[in-house]
């Protein structure tokens, strides 16, 4: 092992813009011929790639994102690391790429954060997030799926923050995703193609977009890159079913099993936003959020729709607090892991 094994690393945890700072190491591995070389792992570092790689011209990159914790007992936890595999997996069969055995995944992870353990800090605000991606490295101008690739995963500290509650505006000349297209993947160019419609919303005052589905423009799909619920009357957990356009979130699955054990119902269904906005004009008592990695829940406070504005439920005693606090709980060993989402490493 090595020296700085024994030391906090030179970093303000404290204050930090989020995505910005990786940890020291980096791990890589090789896809030639039809094979996945052993992963390496080696100081953070430029790679060096030609102009011609794949990559850089159409689009075959796939990304995932989990975060380790620091546990209670101090043992280190990847939150629903197999998941996270999977649903890798699934991204990028459906982009053409090829799959990465689980021992790659997973073992690779575990050495890259046993060496970076320091960055995993006892602080129940904190997290390590940790980012694999696979990108087309083969060098050919031609249209075609790659023959060669990177697999790689950067480290990069987080701290919760408190998310202020967001006003979304519902999306209603952009979509997201089609059904039939590559929206349940984890792909690069679902989330260069949303930039443009985010950063009108944010120039009109917003935080965030709801997504509708493409056909029909009724239906809410996702908000910004989260899945979206609602709990209606306090004790209905509603939240659209997935598809090929609405990506898998392990977050939103989370929340799903949870709430079933709160004791909420649960809904699985199309949402038409009508509905919503009906049901807040009524007087009703709805509560929205997005869910994801990143923040867990983000509490949603204003839903815009062609240009009217509908209050969400938003006080302490909201359902999805509720629930936030359980997921979290899960993940730092303070509630029962009662799924096996919790992948402990030994140290
Ligand atoms: C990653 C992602 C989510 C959330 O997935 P989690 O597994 O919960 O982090 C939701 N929507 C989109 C578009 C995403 O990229």
């Amino acid at each position: 092992m090595n020296q700085t094994e024994t030391q906090r690393p030179d970093f303000d945890f404290e204050n930090f813009t989020f995505g910005v700072q990786s940890t020291d190491r980096m791990l890589v591995a090789a896809y030639q011929k039809g094979e996945w070389s052993a992963y390496r792992i080696s100081p953070v570092q430029a790679i060096s790639l030609s102009p011609l790689a794949m990559c850089f011209h159409y689009g075959q990159t796939v990304f995932e994102g989990l975060k380790a914790f620091r546990m209670a007992d101090g043992k280190i936890n990847v939150f629903r690391m197999e998941s996270h595999w999977k649903r890798m997996n699934r991204s990028l069969e459906r982009m053409a790429m090829p799959p990465l055995p689980q021992d790659l995944f997973m073992e690779g992870i575990e050495e890259l954060l046993k060496q970076e353990s320091d960055w995993v800090i006892d602080d129940p605000e904190y997290s390590l997030y940790i980012r694999p991606f696979v990108i087309a490295t083969e060098k050919k101008l031609g249209v075609d799926a790659s023959q060669e690739y990177l697999f790689m995963v950067v480290l990069s500290p987080m701290r919760a923050y408190y998310n202020k509650p967001l006003k979304v505006k519902v999306e209603t000349d952009y979509i997201r995703a089609a059904r039939g297209g590559a929206g349940a993947a984890k792909n690069g160019g679902n989330y260069g193609a949303s930039l443009l419609p985010q950063i009108n919303a944010k120039k009109a005052g917003f935080d965030q977009i709801i997504w509708l589905d493409a056909k029909e423009k009724q239906f809410i799909e996702e908000s910004g890159t989260m899945n979206i619920l609602f709990i209606l009357d306090g004790n209905r957990l509603v939240t659209p079913a997935l598809s090929d356009s609405i990506l898998d979130g392990i977050t939103r699955d989370s929340l799903l099993k949870l709430a079933e054990e709160e004791g909420f119902s649960v809904e699985e269904r199309p949402i038409a936003i009508e509905e919503i906005c009906q049901r807040i004009e009524n007087g009703e008592r709805v509560e929205a959020f997005g869910a994801g990695t990143a923040a867990v829940i983000s509490p949603i406070e204003t839903i815009s729709y062609n240009g009217k504005s509908y209050g969400t439920y938003l006080a302490a005693d909201a359902g999805m607090y509720r629930l936030k606090n359980q997921l979290s709980s899960v993940r730092v060993g303070k509630h029962p892991d009662k799924y096996g989402w919790n992948h402990l490493l030994d140290t």
